[in-house]
């Protein structure tokens, strides 16, 4: 058991990692208008519908931004930092925080092209991550 701080499975969070666990990266997709989205919400900001598709996801994405954190914010994550969030921006549009793996903070640049990559962390929850493609 991981005394790191995880996703809550529940509602649409939960049908998210749950694909997430089959090592399938899916996201919301409106019905309506096609407008893809993410984090997972009840309603299409584009148009307002409520009938969606949780489509395959191409996996590959650019980084958009990121930070570098030299103090942790939680205990548990004291251990190792830096911690260093990363904003990957998919192919698809949508963003999401997330870690780009083997990739020292030196190394991560704007529009560094990325591939998603799964880190079983529980018997549960798996993290979508990234690591670098050419
Ligand atoms: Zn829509």
């Amino acid at each position: 058991m991981s005394a790191r701080p995880l996703p809550q499975l529940t509602g649409l969070s939960a049908e998210f990692y749950g694909f997430c666990k089959r090592h399938e990266l899916r996201f919301q997709r409106c019905a309506a208008c096609a407008t893809w989205r993410h984090v997972p919400r009840e309603r299409c900001a584009a148009c307002g519908a409520a009938e969606f598709r949780w489509e395959p996801s191409s996996g590959r994405g650019r980084v958009y931004t990121w930070i570098v954190a030299n103090r942790s914010m939680h205990p548990a994550f004291a251990s190792d930092p830096p911690q260093v969030p990363v904003v990957v921006e998919m192919d698809e549009g949508v963003r999401l925080v997330t870690q780009v793996v083997d990739c020292p903070p030196e190394e991560l640049a704007i529009g560094l092209p990325v591939e998603v990559v799964y880190d079983d962390v529980t018997a549960d929850v798996t993290l979508p991550k990234f690591r670098r493609r050419a």
